[in-house]
């Protein structure tokens, strides 16, 4: 007996978690299950179902029995169970699927304060995990802040965080009132709970505690709302807690992105080579050509495009790509006057604009840039210090077209195109000039 329940002991100390702990408990007894009684939610809970609620009155009322009586043991049709301790007080009970039998039952007395002790432990020990993995996704949510400005990519992130955090509870989230994360939810109740969301909402939790809505607002804007779902278990208090803190970190953060995105979109500069973006240069196009038509003044449109920038791409990886085009785009800028208009067109295509210039004046430029672009070798060990080569360089075609006095903005950037192909055509590395417009 003695060197038995050394044994245990010994395999008690060694348990570190929930399922260990039962199963060296179910190795010397006919275990079932183990419930405790949770304090701040007064009920009952199963120790090894993620604290799942316990409805069962017939179990409840055997807890009672346990709490009120004298008895520690209690057998109950083909079952039976005894109260788990901590110090006098009971704070629940193991179940066994059959009567213990006399040998066996003494055997339990004598170890039923190491096994309630350790129980205790494993429990303090979750919460504080819970704790630490709270913090984790707090964290996690919070930096995602610094890196990221898609909110498609940021949503799932923050899904995956919070699935993480409520394990045995679905996780959805959902933006302007639309599912967003994950690809599916066919519970019709949680859409109709989302319709009473308004921008100074609180969390809304079903009478049964199994849904909860946590609404995301940031500066008093209802962004959208995080929904928890569980078939058995309610939400905690502490939880809830946490998932209000979690939601209004996830608020901050896509109400940054949002605004991020916002900028980006009234944004007159292309980030990576600091010339004019599309839009930008669409609109800077238009405002060109018809100062030229009013003034009849010249103005010049230049096409280029990188040579074999695929392969540029494939060979050395993308950043290496980014690096050139950005390289490119310097070498342009440096060549060019202070009113000249430079911008990037599609991905490694500028578009140049040359106010006041003749078509003669424009050739020279395209010219001086393409030799330029050629001249210049690229250091790309700082992006890519494992590539072959230490220096690359790439070289640029060029396409010229004049401004006529009927030309439209589309006009003129389709001949410079036009032109630019028929310098990839017939070589590339070089300039290619339509005299009228074709
Ligand atoms: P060509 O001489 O006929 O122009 O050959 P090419 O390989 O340059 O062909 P194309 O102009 O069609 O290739 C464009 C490539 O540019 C495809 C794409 O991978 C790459 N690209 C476009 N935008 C970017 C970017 O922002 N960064 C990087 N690294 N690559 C880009
Ligand atoms: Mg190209
Ligand atoms: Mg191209």
């Amino acid at each position: 007996m003695i060197d038995n329940l050394k044994q245990l002991f010994s395999f008690l100390d060694n348990a570190y978690n929930v399922q260990s702990t039962v199963s060296v408990i179910g190795d010397v007894f006919p275990l079932s299950a183990i419930y405790i009684y949770d304090t701040t939610t007064s009920s009952l809970r199963d120790f090894s179902k993620s604290w799942m609620f316990i409805k069962s009155k017939e179990l409840n009322n055997i807890f009672r029995k346990l709490e009120t009586g004298n008895e520690k043991y209690i057998s109950e049709g083909s079952k039976s169970y005894y109260a788990l301790y901590n110090n006098k007080k009971i704070i629940g009970m193991l179940e066994f699927h059959e009567k213990l039998h006399s040998k066996l039952l003494e055997f339990l007395e004598l170890s039923i304060y190491p096994i309630s002790l350790k129980i205790q432990n494993i429990i303090l020990i979750e919460r504080m995990q819970k704790n630490i993995d709270f913090h984790d996704a707090m964290k996690n949510i919070a930096k995602i802040i610094e890196t990221q400005y898609e909110t498609s990519y940021i949503v799932p992130i923050i899904g995956e965080m919070i699935d993480k955090f409520v394990s045995d509870h679905l996780v959805y989230i959902f933006i302007d009132n639309k599912l967003v994360w994950p690809a599916a939810c066919n519970d019709s109740k949680i859409f109709e709970l989302i319709k009473c969301l308004r921008n100074n909402s609180e969390y809304i939790l079903t009478p049964d505690k199994k849904i909860g809505l946590f609404p995301l607002i940031s500066e008093s804007k209802l962004l959208g709302c995080i929904v928890t779902k569980s078939t058995d278990n309610e939400l905690s208090e502490k939880e809830i807690e946490y998932l209000e803190q979690l939601t209004n970190q996830a608020a901050t953060t896509i109400n940054r992105a949002n605004v991020y995105a916002e900028i980006l979109k009234h944004a007159t500069l292309d980030a990576l080579t600091g010339f004019y973006n599309r839009r930008q240069l669409e609109e800077r196009l238009k405002q060109e050509v018809s100062s030229a038509k009013r003034q009849k003044r010249n103005l010049c449109a230049i096409m280029t495009d990188i040579d074999f920038f695929k392969s540029v791409n494939d060979t050395y990886g993308h950043a290496v790509g980014d690096l050139v085009l950005k390289t490119v785009a310097r070498v342009i800028k440096l060549q060019l006057r202070d009113y000249d208009i430079a911008g990037r067109y599609g991905g490694e295509e500028f578009v140049i604009m040359l106010p006041y210039t003749r078509l003669e004046e424009a050739k020279i430029v395209a010219e001086r840039l393409r030799k330029a672009v050629e001249n210049t070798q690229i250091d790309i060990t700082k992006v890519n210090p494992d590539a072959k080569d230490k220096k690359i360089n790439v070289t640029i075609s060029l396409g010229v077209y004049e401004y006529h006095k009927e030309d439209y903005e589309k006009t003129l950037i389709r001949n410079a195109d036009k032109a630019l192909y028929i310098a990839k055509e017939t070589g590339r590395n070089k300039v290619a000039v339509i005299e009228s417009n074709m």
